[in-house]
């Protein structure tokens, strides 16, 4: 199971990958990106010992082009997605908002759109709505808005070690995270109530182990929390 699949190495090697016009001005201005070889999405998991068709799913926190590359190598796989996300791509001007449907919406790739469940489990509190991935509470996909208006976090509980959490963009550095501040995309108000949510699970485990996409510590963190050497990402 993949949280997320990187920035696509396409998007640096063939030059119709971004937008033309004005929209692709904004994109070569908001990131350049350098990725090699080796950080393909299956280069990653060969390193992990895994090829792409061991993957069964793939869920995405959003649908930022940073997050969807690969896609392509996953028409085997279950793709999933929160239904709120997918709906921002029929929102006006997508691909100003850094959602390319055209790399997203692949022939022959199995989307499965998800809606929260309520969930009672006391554990999840404050969230009051989630989705569990296999039925056994190990994977629990949690509604963490504000950064895309369906952006969602993974939490993984591991039976005699401390949760990860996985929270995609809802920030891009764990400690900021920690003292409530939130980055400068999305809606603020709701990136705050999100925020705060997760602090309070924090608050009450310690332990939790808090992996942003983009926060360049958060593989040395993971690499400790599972007791691995840290891998490259994908990207
Ligand atoms: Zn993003």
């Amino acid at each position: 199971m993949l949280f997320d699949t990187g920035q696509d190495r396409a998007s640096v090697t063939d030059p119709g990958y971004f937008p033309g016009a004005i929209t692709g001005v904004l994109y070569g201005r908001l990131a350049r990106f350098e990725i090699s070889p080796q950080q393909t999405l299956s280069a990653g998991l060969d390193r992990l010992g895994y090829a792409a068709g061991d993957v069964r799913i793939a869920v995405l926190s959003h649908l930022h082009q940073d997050h969807i590359g690969g896609l392509a190598e996953l028409s085997h796989a279950d793709i999933m997605v929160s239904q709120a996300e997918w709906d921002t791509l029929s929102s006006p001007l997508p691909e100003m908002r850094g959602l390319m449907r055209r790399h997203i919406d692949l022939p022959g790739l199995r989307w499965q759109r998800i809606e929260p469940e309520p969930t009672g489990d006391p554990d999840l509190a404050p969230f009051q709505a989630c989705h569990d991935l296999f039925g056994d509470g190990s994977l629990v996909l949690l509604p963490t808005p504000g950064h895309t208006p369906g952006s969602m976090s993974l939490l993984v509980r591991r039976p005699g070690r401390p949760p990860l959490m996985m929270v995609g963009d809802l920030t891009y550095d764990a400690h900021l995270l920690q003292i409530g501040h939130v980055p400068g995309v999305g809606s603020r108000h709701r990136l705050r109530e999100a925020t705060a949510m997760i602090n309070t699970m924090r608050q009450r485990d310690p332990g939790l182990v808090i992996l942003p996409a983009h926060d360049p510590e958060a593989a040395s963190r993971l690499a400790q929390a599972t007791g691995q050497a840290p891998t490259l990402a994908t990207a």
